[in-house]
């Protein structure tokens, strides 16, 4: 009885589809809602370091000093924590995967956001009031 059932599997196996694509020879499958890739924009950072706390892989980095913000993109688990959690929604979700023959492990941006300098106060109004 079991021999039937295996050789009834095996056979379905051989005679259908396989489930599986030859990714990345074949485009992967995806929605508005799939996850690819992790995107940075440097000219938003504010150098606070939540998303490199709140990231379960320890897979980013923020230099303050080096002004750097990097990621292990083969740590990164996509689980989206890092962007849901940025106060300064400077990192987003590309639904395009990176292709597994041209990714490097590490990539480091440069942090170009410059702090405003704040106007100075203003002592002779405030003193007369
Ligand atoms: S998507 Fe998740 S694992 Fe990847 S860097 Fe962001 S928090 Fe870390
Ligand atoms: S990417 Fe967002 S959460 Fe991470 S350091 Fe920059 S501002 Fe903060």
């Amino acid at each position: 009885m079991v021999f039937f059932e295996m050789t009834k599997t095996a056979l379905k196996s051989v005679l259908s589809k396989p489930a599986t694509i030859l990714y990345p020879f074949e485009p992967a499958k995806k929605t508005d809602l799939s996850r690819g890739h992790v995107v940075f924009d440097g000219s938003k950072c504010i150098s606070c370091g939540i998303c490199m706390k709140k990231c379960p892989a320890q897979a980013i980095l923020v230099t303050k000093e080096a002004k750097t913000w990097q990621i292990d993109r083969f740590r990164c688990i996509v689980c989206n924590s890092c962007v849901d959690t940025c106060p300064a929604k400077c990192l987003s979700m590309d639904t395009q995967y990176t292709a597994p023959v041209s990714v490097k492990g590490v990539e480091v941006f440069t942090i170009t956001y410059v702090k405003p300098v704040k106007p100075p106060a203003d002592k002779a109004g405030a003193a007369g009031e």
